[in-house]
């Protein structure tokens, strides 16, 4: 047990007590061990702590003191929108004909449903200058998957079967090399130049007959905005092969620009990023995927579409890719995202990107004297600094990212993306005041002169939270899965 921390669930349970009561069965009993294959069984009861609803929920409740989210602190994560999420949201989501209806009921009896998920998709083909969209897939990686496995439906459905490789710039986010092997793709990566864009002549090097897709981010992920993506549009599509946007973070072009108008063919949304579903933990998350016309028939099925005056599931759709998710999507964060943009409006979307982008270049701009600034131009949702002067004065961005902690901010993102040394990325989104990007801004400031004058109150952080540093590798590595009984 630790002494100074709070006991692990494990540690409060007592052989016996039980949080939770049931009403007495009133089906037939189904044996378990008919219905699951053999191997699969489990040999010994499963070991869970029994405790009562009161101390599951004040251990609940202690641990989330001890996190850090939004609605307790800034979170200026970088190429991962952490904006506030409105409350009006969660009300809407709770409504008893959105939270208690069932999958399986009858269509005819869940038409309110079908229509919100109709109009959704229809604001978001207005959005993203799409023609078609699903509400399948969970999250942003999975739309990824869901929109490669469309692109490699298409290239093979024209019999276009040697397009093996997915190219991907080198400050690509993670999930998208990584969506590539799963769909099967051999990834290739494109650099980038010295402003921080996409190289053309390596490009134009890469691009070829077996070119299945580019994977793009726009504004990339240093924020800097894609200014050649028609000329690169045209060298894809020239050579046989299909644009991908990444539209995780929409908050630099929601209202002002599209992607179907840049070119691309394909398009995932994070709606619990942008569209301010709540986002963290593992989800559940909704990463729609919108098309233009020729990719069409290789969407997921069901599609919701309205024949008439009613809304029903499309399942007729012989070239679809088929389900890429049990039923269709997760529903609830599709009712937050829709009551999102219905309350915001186009005006209000457009605030949005606006407000976004001059949060970003204030902040880069007073922080520039005190850090390195890699790309000396106006950025757009996002920024990166690097390190690399406090770097000589033996503090480490990482060490940097930890002394923020003491100051109760959630870090941004570091070492990334990887062509930026030292890197720290930050995005602070709309939703922050003046009042509160200056207190961070301060503490940067403060961080820094600690690196010249103190550097060891830097190098030691963080000072103030329940648990010090702790070896990062290690925590990642060889995670405490479970409670060992000693
Ligand atoms: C967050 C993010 C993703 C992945 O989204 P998940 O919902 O976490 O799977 C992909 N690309 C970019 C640029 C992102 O920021």
């Amino acid at each position: 047990m630790h002494k100074e921390d709070m006991p692990l669930i494990f540690e409060v349970s007592s052989p016996g007590r039980i949080g939770y009561s049931l009403p007495e069965m009133d089906v037939p009993e189904i044996d378990i061990a008919e219905l699951l294959p053999e191997g699969y069984l489990r040999e010994e009861k499963a070991e869970l702590p029994e405790v009562s609803e009161l101390d599951i929920m004040r251990h609940y409740t202690a641990l989330s003191k001890r996190n850090h989210g939004v609605d307790s602190g800034f979170y200026p994560l970088g190429s991962c929108t952490m904006k506030y999420n409105p409350k009006i949201n969660e009300n809407v989501a709770r409504f008893n004909g959105f939270a208690h209806i069932h999958p399986l009921q009858d269509e005819s009896s869940v038409q309110g449903a079908l229509e919100l998920m109709y109009d959704l998709q229809q604001h978001l083909i207005e959005i993203t200058g799409m023609d078609e969209v699903t509400l399948q897939p969970a999250a942003g990686a999975h739309g990824e998957w869901t929109g490669l496995m469309m692109i490699r439906a298409f290239h093979e459905a024209n019999g276009d079967s040697g397009r093996t490789k997915v190219i991907v710039p080198d400050s690509a986010h993670g999930t998208n090399p990584a969506s590539a092997t799963v769909a099967g793709f051999d990834t290739i990566t494109v650099k980038s130049n010295a402003q921080g864009l996409v190289d053309l002549d390596d490009l134009r090097r890469v691009v070829g007959s077996d070119t299945a897709a580019l994977m793009l981010t726009n504004p990339n992920t240093l924020g800097l905005f894609e200014e050649n993506i028609v000329e690169m549009a045209e060298i894809v599509h020239g050579a046989g092969g299909k644009l991908y946007y990444d539209g995780a973070n929409l908050n630099a072009v929601l209202s002002k620009a599209r992607p179907g108008d840049m070119g691309f063919d394909v398009v995932h949304l994070n709606l619990h990023k942008t569209f301010t579903g709540p986002h963290g933990g593992g989800g559940p998350g909704s990463g729609p995927v919108g098309v233009k016309n020729d990719l069409i028939p290789f969407l997921p099925k069901p599609i919701v579409t309205k024949r008439g005056e009613s809304y029903i599931f499309d399942y007729d759709r012989p070239q679809s890719i088929g389900r890429v998710k049990p039923f269709y999507g997760n529903f609830g964060i599709n009712v937050r995202a829709y009551t999102y943009i219905r309350s915001m409006g186009p005006d209000g979307l457009k605030a949005v990107t606006e407000n976004a982008v001059l949060n970003a270049n204030y902040m880069m701009r007073r922080l520039a004297e005190y850090y390195d600034l890699p790309f000396d131009k106006h950025c757009k949702h996002e920024f990166v600094l690097s390190g690399k002067r406090q770097k000589k004065l033996g503090v480490r961005t990482l060490d940097i990212a930890k002394r923020l902690l003491d100051f109760g901010y959630h870090p941004p993102t570091i070492y990334f993306p990887l062509n930026v040394e030292e890197c720290i990325m930050v995005e602070p989104t709309e939703t922050e005041s003046k009042e509160t990007l200056d207190e961070f801004i301060d503490a940067m400031i403060q961080i820094a002169k600690e690196a010249e004058e103190n550097p060891e109150i830097v190098q030691e952080a963080p000072h103030t939270t329940v648990i010090g540093r702790v070896d990062e590798a290690t925590a990642a590595r060889k995670p405490i899965l479970r409670y060992q009984k000693a």
